[in-house]
């Protein structure tokens, strides 16, 4: 899953207006960025199916630490605390935790059994990445739901507000149908790079356009 979780992050600007967009951003894809970094540290493993079909060309043989519930509780809470220690913010805390939490059930929604709740448990998964239009109805409409949320929770202050948030929105689309409908890549590595490059990009970019946004209330 990859726009719903963006969905959520976008959502929980309600909850928590003072907390950037870009924080909410790693938040949710916290598992996602801990992810390629321990790939890159062989920590982790997945294996590239070349001929799979959307959503089901990569096989993730092992990933306790960035993808068991246990390690996500965990991850979450020192999220939390973590933040509030920089940024303060009693309740923050908690929102931000549940975002990182909330990774493993969507992940466990759309996943083929491959998700641990703890390292070296049984796996689970209800696999709704079997059916590509049931994904992507899912995904789409949590993702378009979060961007209403987020647009009625905030104001554009000046045109980088308006246009850097439209062009991020578009992009999040493009990458998608880009990573589900292309094909897999080339190497491990390659997907480990192209992933952390990523996340970093689209959390910089949505702190940059969110720092030009008021909230409404
Ligand atoms: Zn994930």
């Amino acid at each position: 899953m990859f726009i719903g979780h963006i969905g959520l992050a976008l959502a929980a600007k309600r909850a928590t207006p003072r907390a950037s967009l870009g924080t909410l951003f790693l938040a949710a894809q916290w598992a996602d960025v801990l992810w390629p970094i321990f790939l890159a540290l062989g920590i982790e493993h997945v294996r590239i199916l070349p001929n799979g079909r959307p959503f089901l060309q990569l096989e993730f043989i092992s990933y306790p630490y960035s993808h068991s519930l246990l390690a996500l509780v965990i991850w979450g809470i020192l999220f939390g605390v973590v933040y509030r220690a920089v940024a303060g913010g009693r309740h923050t805390l908690w929102i931000l935790a549940a975002l990182v939490v909330s990774h493993w059930v969507l992940d466990w929604v759309t996943h083929v059994p491959d998700l641990p709740l703890y390292p070296g448990s049984a796996k689970y998964g209800l696999g709704l990445w079997n059916s590509v239009p049931g994904t992507m109805g899912v995904e789409g409409a949590i993702y378009v739901v979060g961007l209403i949320i987020y647009l009625r929770e905030t104001r554009a202050r000046d045109r980088i507000g308006r246009w850097a948030f439209f062009a991020l929105a578009a992009t999040l689309v493009v990458i998608y149908l880009a990573s589900t409908f292309g094909s897999p890549p080339p190497s491990v590595r390659a997907l480990w790079m192209t992933a952390l490059s990523g996340a970093a990009l689209l959390i910089l970019w949505a702190w940059w356009a969110d720092r030009h946004r008021d909230a409404t209330m």
